[in-house]
């Protein structure tokens, strides 16, 4: 079955066929780098891992792009407000760039952590000013630009179809205006380049033809999308709150300029949420990171793994309970993986339903569901190996790098498994369960495996501590 995925643009789920055979253009919308990414921006980076993971495993080389937006994303998407690095700036104390720096860093650091693949490139906004003040020349020339005291705007007004992406009510929106328009012709016209402000010095800063300022928010994307992967490419994906502003702004400015939509489909992925109608957002500065997580002891995979379990069109509400099922779930798989020799072959049913699954537009709830029939299936455990290796290039769980964790075992503990294994190897089994009684006491459960005698520390609230 062929790659069907959906598309935002035309609202149905379509074949995907890329515009120039066997290769993939494909750009994400990357992190706004004034504070830590939470769990919710992280599940929309698993999902496009997901799509990058599965048009690779249908055979297309995938070019993968992803930005760094250290400059010009605004507290309000309205154009009002502050520019979100200088006041991150203002709460640490340190400089707008150290700040970007670090927590691209840290950012990074997630997506490895996460087993997201390295994108072909890496772009931050800061590096790629020249781009932005070109396209904006562009536009002023098309005549889509006008002045303002404090930046030059788009003039949505002169595009029929602008917000068709998020079939805007242009309309009603005017009317029902909530947020102030301030010079701004429609409430739908949005920065290009902001002034800076006469009596305040801004630690980011460029000169342009019009004076000296930042870019808007959304001429990143369209300058950069536009100079790695050309002005029509195979797919542009983000988040879900990103429709009806940002990626319609992005097109606005792209049609304006070069007359096309820049992508011939738009993913989104729906958000992670804390309760029933709470979004998490990092201004409320109520949310969950994946330090969050490692610091309970989760495996950052583990949260990849729940995010797996639900299909990225839906929402998925974030409980505790729910990641500790996923942790149970990947422990369960990588123990039952690590006891399958290799050599084995894929078996080729399973592996068509799989595809299958993850061909009709990336449905990974169910191709989990065919992982966990295959390895509940009788079939040879060679065999499940080679299976389950071959999902792994789509879940990237990372199964075949996995290993458990190695403890200390103190030294009375080493002697006493030793003298069982020693018992075990004679037949001697009522000496082998006397240890085993004995380590009991001791605080440690002893399970008897095909490769031998597995050691799982317990605490006193009875938990599992870690196994060799
Ligand atoms: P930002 O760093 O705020 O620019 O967001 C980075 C990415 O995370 C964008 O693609 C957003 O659409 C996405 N995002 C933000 N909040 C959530 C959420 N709660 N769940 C899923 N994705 C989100
Ligand atoms: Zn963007």
């Amino acid at each position: 079955m062929p790659l069907a995925l959906y598309d935002t643009w035309s609202r149905t789920v379509r074949p995907f066929t890329p515009i120039r055979a066997g290769h993939v253009g494909m750009y994400c919308c990357g992190p706004t780098v004034y504070d830590h990414a939470h769990i919710g921006n992280l599940r929309t980076y698993v999902f496009e891992d997901i799509l990058r993971r599965s048009l690779t495993r249908n055979g297309f080389e995938v070019r993968h792009v992803v930005n760094i937006t250290d400059v010009g994303h605004l507290t309000s998407d309205a154009d009002e407000g502050e520019d979100k690095m200088e006041k991150g700036s203002r709460r640490t104390g340190e400089s707008a760039w150290a700040i970007a720096q670090r927590y691209t860093e840290a950012f990074v650091a997630d997506w490895h952590a996460l087993h997201l693949l390295e994108p072909t490139v890496w772009c931050r906004a800061t590096d790629h000013i020249a781009e932005q003040i070109a396209l904006i020349g562009e536009l002023e020339r098309a005549g889509y630009v006008y002045r303002t005291d404090d930046g030059l705007y788009f003039d949505t007004g002169k595009q029929d179809n602008y917000g068709f992406l998020a079939r805007l009510d242009r309309g009603g929106l005017q009317a029902g205006k909530r947020v102030a328009v301030g010079d701004k012709r429609s409430i739908t016209d949005f920065a290009l380049w902001k002034f800076s402000p006469i009596d305040v010095t801004r630690q980011m800063e460029w000169d342009s033809p019009w004076g000296r300022g930042f870019p808007g928010w959304h001429i990143e994307c369209s300058a950069m999308s536009a100079k790695y992967l050309g002005i029509w490419f195979d797919i542009h994906c983000g988040g879900e709150d990103h429709v009806a502003v940002h990626h319609s702004n992005e097109i606005a400015q792209t049609q304006a300029a070069h007359g096309t939509r820049l992508a011939n489909f738009w993913m989104h992925g729906h958000f992670l949420t804390l309760d029933a109608d709470t979004k998490m957002s990092k201004s409320s500065g109520d949310f969950v990171r994946l330090q969050t997580l490692q610091r309970r002891n989760i495996d950052p995979v583990a949260y990849r793994y729940l995010c797996l379990t639900a299909h990225y069109r839906s929402q998925l509400h974030f409980s505790w309970a729910s990641l500790d099922a996923a942790q149970t779930a990947l422990n369960r798989l990588r123990r039952l993986y690590s006891g399958w020799p290799g050599g084995g072959r894929v078996d080729p049913d399973f592996a068509a339903r799989f595809d299958a699954e993850v061909n009709e537009d990336l449905n990974l709830p169910r191709a989990l569901a065919v992982l966990w029939e295959l390895v509940k299936s009788n079939l040879p455990p060679a065999t499940l190996r080679a299976t389950v290796d071959s999902f792994d290039t789509v879940l990237g769980l990372g199964l075949r790098e996995w290993r458990p964790a190695v403890f200390d075992i103190p030294e009375n503990i080493a002697v006493l498994l030793s003298e069982r294994e020693r018992a075990r190897a004679e037949r001697n089994w009522a000496r082998a369960d006397e240890i085993r009684e004995t380590l009991n006491a001791l605080g440690w459960r002893v399970e008897d495996g095909k490769v031998g005698q597995r050691l799982i520390g317990i605490t006193t609230d009875q938990t599992e501590i870690g196994s060799e």
